[in-house]
């Protein structure tokens, strides 16, 4: 089993998650796009009990995502930095940004979501992932 450790930008809060991801992709929504303030979140979705916060305390944002159900968006309350989204589609797992892990190069994406909304500024690549207009039914 892996064991991925992350942190915010400030180092406030790390974390580590041991098993391996239920999903990986790169999400082209608009919340996410607004969240990151870039053109996707490249996101992992893991069981929650290999989760282990080591430091600090995410603030939790609640908002009603673009699929309809609710989702609590945790970031730094220090620098920030998008970290982990509970999803009230999947309580027993927790979403992880790829990106603030302290090896992005573990990050394998399978696939595209919400492509439908994917810039013209950062084209889905025409590479062998999957490729979903919107969230794929689960
Ligand atoms: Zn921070
Ligand atoms: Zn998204």
């Amino acid at each position: 089993m892996t064991t991925y450790k992350g942190r915010c930008e400030c180092g406030d809060i790390s974390y580590e998650v041991t098993g391996e991801p239920l999903l990986s992709g790169n999400c082209h929504c608009r919340d996410c796009q607004r969240a990151t303030g870039s053109a996707m979140a490249a996101v992992m979705l893991f069981p929650k009990e290999g989760f282990k916060l080591l430091q600090g305390e995410a603030k939790y944002y609640d908002l009603q995502a673009d699929s309809g159900n609710r989702i609590s968006r945790g970031f730094c309350p220090n620098c920030g930095s998008p970290m982990f989204s509970l999803l009230e589609m999947a309580p027993d797992a927790i979403a992880i940004k790829a990106a603030s892990l302290d090896d992005p190069t573990l990050y394998h994406p399978a696939m595209h979501l919400y492509t439908s909304s994917a810039q013209p500024w950062d084209p889905i690549p025409d590479d062998e992932l999957a490729k979903f207009p919107k969230m794929p039914d689960m």
